[in-house]
């Protein structure tokens, strides 16, 4: 299947994004790189936060788990979501509050329990009864989720499948809680990243407004609501807005009782589309009448995400003079898996040449690799200062 990559939906565009600018980065900086533009950050936060109101935005850490992230964020007066110790390390460092922060792991060992409680954080997830015998040692400084599990095919990730109870024994998961002296703080769940549609979201929601209400009837005072994360962005295909995809949502929130504490914990709908990879060409071959172009960035880099994240990301050239041939963009390593982009038309590109990467924030870096001594594409955060006369 051949595909376009021409640049035919971007107009010009603004710095850091015009060519000498950032020509200059990675002359600047080396390549391959992957810029962060924290302006994007806010404008995606805003924008979840406007169609959310009344809930806490917990950034989950795991898509890009950047110093620059989460200061744009914590000056934003955003919460975080931690899974380990090292992104418990990372928020640590950036002074974020403990009170901010919950620990979503399902499934932890003892030491990653008291690290995030000498951190500070009170509230974890379990979605087990050996996860919640976990906390009796610690029931007096921890309070827990119970994360449930809505199974979500049409996610491009089923977070459902790996983690999560039956609705059904949410009922039972209470009842041990209670005799062993573990405080149940509410209720969680992730349908799954990058869902197409918001019905799994108003599904489960719905859902957990009535175990909330039976828990409530047997004695159990639940608080919390979590909807975890899965608002999605545009890769090659388009999303609906975030505004459209969140009005049921917020219509299914408005039926649950008053005065639930109610907690989001969105990742790559936050850094996605603040990401742009630069990626140098750095040999070229003509092969069976198509173009090889090899860059220092590919599937065991930045582009991961396409096979981890069933990410489709939009390419294209930086200098463009219209021209086309049949090409195939590969990656730096000696594995023939490592093709980024197979059938594309591109211009004659030379060696020095530079394809950039949109919306590659989120699961790019984070899950890359360092395999052949490849060095993964460096981070570097642009617009850290927001700009003089913008407010929050
Ligand atoms: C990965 C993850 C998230 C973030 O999910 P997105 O789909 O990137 O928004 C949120 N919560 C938990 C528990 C996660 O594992």
């Amino acid at each position: 299947m051949s595909e376009s990559i021409l640049d035919a939906t971007n107009p010009r565009l603004p710095a850091p994004y015009e060519r000498h600018a950032l020509e200059a980065l990675l002359a600047r900086h080396g390549s391959p790189l992957l810029m962060i533009d924290c302006d994007v950050i806010r404008a995606q936060y805003r924008a979840l936060a406007a169609a959310l109101p009344g809930v806490d935005l917990h950034y989950a850490l795991k898509p890009l788990p950047e110093r620059s992230v989460v200061a744009t964020l914590k000056e934003m007066g955003g919460f975080f979501d931690l899974a380990t110790s090292g992104e418990i390390e990372l928020v640590r460092r950036a002074g974020v509050d403990p009170r901010r922060c919950i620990h979503t792991h399902p499934i932890k060992r003892d030491v990653d329990i008291r690290d995030a409680i000498r951190f500070g954080v009170r509230i974890f997830v379990v979605d087990n009864p050996d996860e919640i015998g976990k906390f009796v040692r610690h029931r007096a400084r921890a309070e827990v989720l119970i994360r449930v599990a809505f199974r979500n095919p049409a996610a491009a990730a089923d977070l459902s499948r790996k983690f999560g109870c039956d609705p059904e024994s949410v009922p039972a998961l209470l009842d041990l809680a209670r005799r062993l002296g573990v405080k149940v703080a509410g209720l969680s769940f992730h349908v799954g990243s990058q869902t197409p549609d918001p019905a799994m979201h108003v599904l489960a929601v719905q859902a957990c407004n009535r175990l909330i209400v039976q828990a409530r009837a047997e004695g159990h005072s639940l608080s919390v609501l979590d909807i975890g994360g899965g608002f999605p962005i545009a890769y090659k295909a388009a999303q609906l807005p975030i505004e459209a995809f969140c009005a049921p949502i917020r219509e299914a929130l408005a039926a649950l009782p008053h005065g639930l504490r109610l907690i989001a914990e969105p990742g790559r709908f936050i850094v996605g589309p603040a990401g742009t990879g630069l990626a140098t060409v750095v040999g070229r071959a003509l092969r069976d009448g198509r173009w090889w172009f090899y860059l220092d960035d590919g599937l065991y880099g930045s582009y991961n995400g396409q096979l981890f994240d069933h990410a489709d990301y939009v390419v294209r050239p930086l200098r463009d003079d219209g021209s086309r041939v049949p090409a195939v963009l590969a990656g730096p390593t000696c594995d023939s898996i490592d093709v980024v982009k197979e059938d594309v038309q591109l211009p004659l590109l030379e060696i020095g040449d530079v394809i950039v990467g949109h919306s590659m924030g989120a699961y790019t870096s984070s899950s890359a690799t360092d395999f052949n001594f490849i060095r993964r594409a460096r981070v570097l955060a642009v617009n850290e200062q927001a700009q003089a006369g913008a407010h929050d």
